[in-house]
């Protein structure tokens, strides 16, 4: 179909949707639930973005039905106070909500409760029990608001990682397909369409294009297909342009997985970090590049950040490149990921050690504690300095991420990377965990290491990311004094408390467990509906964004995504069509 401005179309709607994670799910439902046709565009074989292989962990609050339930108070203005109280710091001194747009906060406060209740109409389960702190940070301090999706109709296929947060995006794709919407899958938004603009005369944005990209897995001949079928735009055309009568919104989840856009915002995010949510999905930066060739602004960069606690994480799974969750077996993107990866029980079991082959750090330490939630501050008071010191944890001037990111001897120009983090252990540390050391559980492909000697080991760590092969004499070096601090019961380089095991039995091995970027914090310029703003300060008619693409709110997760979508879910749809004027 072409329309009067010449452009051809393949498909329209009054909304396109880019991105069927939880921020474009919850529009793509709030939308038809008004009255408007949708189709959501994904790059991905299935929906669900990061969320389908998230926690399922999920903040909302603001006195929804869960929280009144278990009698415990909360309301809009006490979200509102909670997320621009500038007072509250990070262990690192870092500032959760001083950043945070107070407009967005203040739409946020008042629909997120309403949001919750949009999830359980849509069938997302909760587990049935009080609202708490768990899982999830930046939440504000007074007053618990994680809930728990629970999982109850199976697991397996339907998952790509068996996660909770599929216990969120099923339920919500179930029905939005009974509602009408149309999903075309494995087509990725290249650009987007705007009419010519003046200042007096801002264009619309009419359309998207879109680019054919199939998911054919290693040995296999077919591409992976949806779970659900029904709704799905059957096409194989190279390129696809839809048009969108209404609106279209960039729901693509921020851009973690585009290395120098990532580095824009902390040039220390190089390429060896990799990103929690990969290779199920890539938030890739198209949705804000897209976004900013038509005149968008960016929002909020200081968020995005390593000192900003939960945007980085230390490993969690060794062996596996993808190390921030262990992966299935049956996982239909298992051949991409090619290794469950093992978790560590005891960090007594392990030395972590840089691309050069020293310790940088306490293993024991893991995570610091990162972003702020639910009454953390004993007896907090909004907007006052003393709560820092009321912190139930002891500052600390670095943490795991900034000594595994800290400059070393191989960091040199024009690139400057810290490298790999390798976890070092014995046979023994193999036997008292229970790891399994062979194929499929470690990925040998230059994430997993054995050798009967240390320095046989150091030798043959081969890693697209490591820039020289780990000097020998540094790591038996670091071993034998790590095994002298196991003799005196005393760490003295990093205090790691008593540490317990020394590390002596042939085989050693070398396990892939350097740290993750995990959220996108920083993204578009919207307003408090959720419309992109441009470099004017002006409105860009016809374009939204939502959720972690978005700009100037610092929280972690789902919540703010379920909030944004349905949020600007409502006001696209109520928009005048446009070519109908
Ligand atoms: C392992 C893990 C565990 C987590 N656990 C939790 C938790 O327990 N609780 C919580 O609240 N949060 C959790 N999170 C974070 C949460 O998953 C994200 O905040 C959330 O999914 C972001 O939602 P979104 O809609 O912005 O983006 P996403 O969920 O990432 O969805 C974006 C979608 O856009 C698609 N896309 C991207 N670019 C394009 C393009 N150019 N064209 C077409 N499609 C495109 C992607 O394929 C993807 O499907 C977790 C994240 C990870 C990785």
């Amino acid at each position: 179909m072409t329309d009067s401005n010449h452009h051809q179309w393949d498909f329209e709607a009054d909304l396109i949707i880019i991105g069927s994670g939880p921020a474009g799910m919850a529009a793509a439902i709030k939308a038809v639930d008004e009255g408007a046709s949708v189709i959501v565009v994904d790059a991905n074989y299935d929906i669900g973005g990061h969320a389908i292989i998230s926690g399922g962990h999920m903040a909302l609050g603001g006195g929804t039905s869960a929280q009144k339930k278990y009698n415990i108070p909360d309301s809009p203005d006490t979200v509102f106070a909670d997320l621009t109280d500038w007072s509250v710091v990070q262990a690192n001194g870092t500032p959760d909500f001083r950043y945070n747009d107070r407009a967005l906060m203040r739409a946020f406060a008042d629909h997120c409760a309403t949001a919750f209740e949009f999830l359980l109409e849509n069938g997302v389960e909760f587990a049935d029990k009080a609202p708490d702190n768990q899982g999830a940070s930046t939440t504000g301090n007074s007053a618990p608001r994680e809930n728990h999706a629970i999982w109850t109709k199976g697991a397996g296929l339907e998952s790509p990682n068996a996660a909770n947060g599929t216990a969120v995006m099923r339920p919500l794709e179930a029905s939005a397909r009974k509602k009408g919407v149309r999903f075309l899958l494995n087509y990725k938004m290249t650009s987007l369409v705007r009419e010519p603009s003046s200042e007096s005369n801002p264009g619309h944005v009419i359309g998207v294009n879109t680019q054919y990209n199939p998911h054919i897995m290693p040995g296999q001949t077919e591409p992976l297909k949806s779970f659900r079928s029904e709704g799905n735009i059957d096409s194989t055309k190279s390129q696809v342009a839809l048009r969108a009568r209404k609106a279209v919104l960039v729901a693509t989840g921020g851009s973690t997985s585009h290395l120098e856009f990532r580095r824009m915002f902390d040039p220390r995010l190089t390429a060896e970090v990799q990103v929690g949510g990969e290779p199920y999905s890539y938030q890739d930066a198209s949705g804000e590049l897209a976004g900013m060739a038509v005149g968008a602004a960016l929002w909020g960069l200081q968020h995005q950040a390593l000192e900003n606690g939960a945007t980085m994480r230390a490993q969690r799974a060794l062996a596996t490149k993808y190390n921030y969750t262990t992966w299935k077996l049956e996982s239909p993107i298992f051949p991409l990921v090619k290794s469950t990866g093992f978790n560590v029980k005891d960090w007594q079991d392990v030395i972590l050690v840089n691309q050069v082959g020293r310790r940088f750090y306490d293993e024991t330490k893991g995570d610091p504690p990162h972003g702020n939630h639910g009454l953390q501050v004993a007896e907090y008071t909004h907007n006052d300095h003393r709560n820092t010191a009321k912190l139930g944890y002891t500052p600390h001037k670095y943490n795991f991420v900034h000594a595994a990111l800290a400059m070393n001897e191989y960091s040199e120009a024009p690139d400057y990377a810290a490298g790999p983090q390798w976890a070092i252990f014995d046979a023994d540390a193999v036997a008292r965990e229970g790891w399994k050391v062979v194929p499929p559980y470690v990925d040998p492909d230059g994430y997993f290491f054995s050798a009967n000697t240390l320095r046989e080991l150091a030798a043959k760590i081969e890693n697209e990311y490591q820039a020289k092969p780990m000097n020998g004499e540094i790591l038996e070096a670091t071993v034998a004094r790590y095994n002298s601090f196991v003799d005196k019961g005393v760490d003295e380089e990093f205090a790691k408390p008593t540490p317990k095991y020394k590390i002596q039995t042939a085989p050693f091995y070398a396990a892939w467990g350097t740290v993750i970027v995990h959220d996108t914090r920083s993204g578009l310029r919207i307003d408090a509906k959720c419309r992109v703003v441009d470099m004017a300060g002006k409105l860009i008619p016809g374009l939204y964004c939502a959720g972690e693409s978005a700009g100037g709110f610092n929280q972690h997760g789902m919540g703010r995504c379920v909030t944004q979508g349905y949020i600007c879910g409502t006001d696209a749809a109520r928009r005048p069509r446009q070519g109908d004027k």
